[in-house]
């Protein structure tokens, strides 16, 4: 059997597992909030956890015969095997407070939650369908940025999603980002950054280039906390931090709120 006890690398506290998973992955000693996979977000997200998945019928290819320390073919199936995912994120309709809404969730276990072509047009996908039936779009990033394997076409997908989402804007629908820890690269250089809410877990990481590659080229020590949820919502980069037990109702009454739904 598993063992039921987990330390948190956060407070260093030894837990029981158990009690994480019911404080929805957040350490109830800490606070932490521990990174959670697609589906579990999508679970504890929709009312009474039912949703249907959409547009999980397409997969990613080796279209540049890429390799690395391995084949990107064999790393695609790999990450297939061990997460259950076709890709790195997860398409879903749902309701949420009763509000019909559709929701793409990043999942950070599947390539480090990196966008290759078919996670850009997975998204683009909820993005338009979120145009078509008039519904409100709610995106999970969580993602180390564009595919490296998947070279100019991952970063096509910057344009194609920003595309499509300033088309749901000027349809006049509601799209809110939520940003997870962490949220980096191109996602948050796309999609991530153009909601009309753009809202963070605590203590997300979240920026377009590494700390260390800033400091390299400005030369500067930068400040403590950069790049985190707190930081950036002081720096006025972000609309709110809100916390992962508090998320699901906050995000009603912003539906409500931007649909001028009072009820
Ligand atoms: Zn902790």
């Amino acid at each position: 059997m598993d063992n039921p006890w987990t330390r948190c690398n956060n407070c260093q506290k030894i837990l029981y597992k158990q009690d994480i998973l019911d404080n929805r992955f957040v350490c109830p000693s800490c606070n932490f909030h521990f990174r959670i996979a697609a589906r579990e977000r999508l679970e504890m997200l929709f009312d009474e956890g039912k949703f249907e998945l959409l547009d999980d019928n397409i997969f990613p290819v080796d279209a540049l015969h890429f390799e690395d320390t391995q084949k990107y073919s064999l790393r695609l199936e790999e990450n297939q095997n061990r997460t259950g995912l076709s890709e790195a994120v997860l398409n879903a309709r749902g309701k949420l407070g009763g509000i019909e809404v559709i929701v793409s969730a990043m999942d950070f276990y599947f390539m480090g939650g990196s966008m290759g072509s078919v996670v850009g047009e997975k998204i683009t996908r909820a993005i338009e369908r979120a145009t078509a039936e008039k519904l409100p779009l709610v995106i999970f990033s969580c993602s180390g940025g564009a595919r490296m394997q998947e070279g100019a076409l991952s970063l096509m997908q910057l344009m194609k999603t920003s595309a499509a989402l300033a088309r749901l804007g000027e349809a006049g629908i509601p799209y809110i980002s939520v940003l997870a820890d962490p949220t980096t690269g191109g996602t948050t250089a796309s999609y991530a950054m153009l909601g009309d809410l753009n809202i963070a877990e605590p203590n997300a990481l979240i920026g377009f280039a590494g700390p260390r590659v800033i400091e390299q080229t400005i030369k500067e020590k930068l400040p403590k906390g950069f790049q985190r949820s707190e930081f950036l919502l002081q720096h006025g980069l972000l609309d709110d931090v809100v916390e992962r037990r508090t998320l699901r109702n906050y995000l009603v009454r912003a539906l409500r709120l931007l649909l001028n739904k009072y009820q």
